[in-house]
Formats: C-alpha cells, sequence, structure tokens
C-alpha cells in the first residue's frame, strides 16, 4: 500500500528523493481519503481515467484496481522512475512523462476512442490548480464528463460560490458549464510533506451540452483579464468614444475593471457595442 506514511518514506529513501516544492509534491499517506476520493468519481467500464500529476502512485494504485485504462501524466523524471517500477507489468496503465499543460489532451482522448468517457482524477499540484482546471474545461470535448480533484481548500471554496461579479476567468468557465460539488474536506495531516494550507476535494461535472455563452464572449473575458490592472475601457477592443458612450448608457464608472460589473453587464457593453 503507497498511500501509508511508512510507505512513502521508504520509497523515498530507496530512490533517494525528497519532496520536490517546485513540483508542488505533497504526498497522500491516507488510504481512507484515496477511497473516498476514487469511490465518489463513479469510475465506470466506459471511463478512460486520466490522472495528473501521480507521484509516488498513492492514487494510482487505488484507481487501478478500479478502471479498465488509467493514463498517469507526470512532470518529474524522478517519479516517473519510481511509477515505472512499482506498477511493472500493469497492463491497464500507461505513464506520460510530461507537463500536463503542455500536453495535446484532445489528441490523447482520441487514441483512446472506444472509452465513451474521460474522468480526470488529481491530487493536484496547488501552484497550478486554475492553469490546469481552466484547460480542461476550455477544452469543452464532450469526452470530458468530470474532474475529481483536491486543492487548496480557500480556492475551491471560491469556486463552489455563486457570485455575480466577473471574479477570474476560471470562475466564469466553472460557473456556465459546471455543476460543482465538495466530496471531502481534508486534513494537513493526510499528506507527506504536512502542507501549509487545508485542503478540499470537489468534483466537477462537465455540463456539456450547457454553453450557455459563446466562444466570442469568452474571448473577450480572457483578453480583459491578461489586463486585469488596466480599465475595461482600455482592454475591450472596440472604439473607446463609443464604450463611453455606452457606459453612460448603463451607468458605469469609465474606471471600472473586469472584475467589478457582472457578466450580464459585460453582455450588455458587448451587445451594444456591435
Ligand atoms: N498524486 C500523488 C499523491 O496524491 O500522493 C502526488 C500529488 S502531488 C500534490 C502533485 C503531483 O503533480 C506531483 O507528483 C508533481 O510532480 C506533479 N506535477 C506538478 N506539476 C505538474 C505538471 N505541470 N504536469 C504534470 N504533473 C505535475
Amino acid at each position: 500500500m503507497i498511500a501509508s506514511k511508512k510507505e512513502t518514506f521508504e520509497l523515498l529513501k530507496k530512490h533517494n528523493l525528497i519532496a520536490n516544492k517546485k513540483f508542488g509534491q505533497n504526498f497522500l499517506i491516507n488510504y481512507e481519503t484515496i477511497k473516498k476520493i476514487v469511490s465518489q468519481s463513479e469510475i465506470t467500464p466506459n471511463s478512460l481515467v486520466i490522472e495528473i500529476g501521480p507521484g509516488l502512485g498513492a492514487l494510482t494504485q487505488e484507481l487501478l484496481n478500479i478502471s479498465k485504462q488509467v493514463i498517469a501524466i507526470e512532470i518529474d523524471k524522478k517519479m516517473i522512475k519510481v511509477l515505472q517500477e512499482n506498477f511493472t507489468n500493469q497492463e491497464n496503465l500507461k505513464i506520460i512523462n510530461e507537463d500536463f499543460l503542455k500536453i495535446d489532451l484532445n489528441n490523447l482522448i482520441e487514441q483512446y476512442s472506444k472509452y465513451q468517457e474521460v474522468i480526470i482524477i488529481s491530487n493536484l499540484p496547488y501552484y497550478i490548480t486554475s492553469d490546469i482546471l481552466e484547460k480542461i474545461i476550455s477544452l469543452k470535448n464532450k469526452k470530458i464528463t468530470k474532474i475529481v480533484t483536491m486543492m487548496q481548500k480557500e480556492v475551491g471554496k471560491k469556486l463552489l460560490k455563486k457570485e455575480d461579479k466577473i471574479e477570474s476567468y476560471l470562475k466564469v468557465l466553472i460557473d456556465n458549464y459546471c455543476t460543482v460539488n465538495t466530496i471531502m474536506h481534508v486534513s494537513k495531516n493526510d499528506f507527506e510533506p504536512r502542507p501549509k494550507v487545508d485542503s478540499i476535494v470537489l468534483k466537477i461535472n462537465i455540463n456539456n451540452d450547457k454553453y450557455l455563452l459563446d466562444d466570442y464572449f469568452y474571448k473577450i473575458i480572457k483578453e480583459c483579464f491578461k489586463g486585469k490592472r488596466k480599465t475595461l475601457l482600455n482592454t475591450l477592443p472596440y472604439d473607446k468614444e463609443k464604450i463611453k458612450e455606452i457606459f453612460k448608457q448603463l451607468d458605469i464608472k469609465e474606471t471600472v475593471r473586469i472584475d467589478e460589473i457582472t457578466i450580464k453587464q459585460l453582455k450588455d457593453i458587448i451587445e451594444r457595442s456591435k
């Protein structure tokens, strides 16, 4: 059993490794937590499971027990060596040594086309949580139905909260395409090394048929967040005088920034600018 304090220490010692902070390595050492994450993922024989950041393989080991096929994508070469040794001859596991943010996910999923759905499961490296979720959701790959993931509790709480204001690009994607539920809260003591923050596991169901907003709208939001410190007036790709006029009609200040308005207001501005 990899998910224990003893085995984690032994594996690290055997391979002469220490958890690498640069890659956000905090290994799960509580098997009960892993069991719950996997059982709540509702994996069926039709599911292709993609695990981001398998590390030493604690979660991978449980996933392999119930999944027809697991693809584990890990950035750290040193972990790849451990995984290959831990899971020799495991036919339903494909280990890929790559940065998840750089991988061509559509192409990968296409290679396993016999599976009807894709479930992405991860104890995410916290330093890139938003980037990873943004990448998956904005891909709009209809086969990806669900993301089950551990993240920092504070980040999770924001994703669970319904917000009127446009808080972030990720939040707009989540609020419009997904249904988010809490699977469990996880104590710092369930990890080695022990992180500074508490964690939460969320189930993010992607409602692929519910694309409420068109692509153009997302492009605009993404552009506006690139210049988040700038005013909306300076970021929107329209004639400034026209925008000033629209702001006046909608009673919006000229100094307003993207995270100070609602989706409805942005929709109105775009509608009137066309
Ligand atoms: N799944 C293991 C567990 O639960 O014990 C390890 C989780 S640890 C929090 C995050 C893992 O993600 C590490 O193994 C780290 O090397 C890996 N990782 C970090 N950045 C990554 C990236 N961009 N692409 C793929 N894996 C990454």
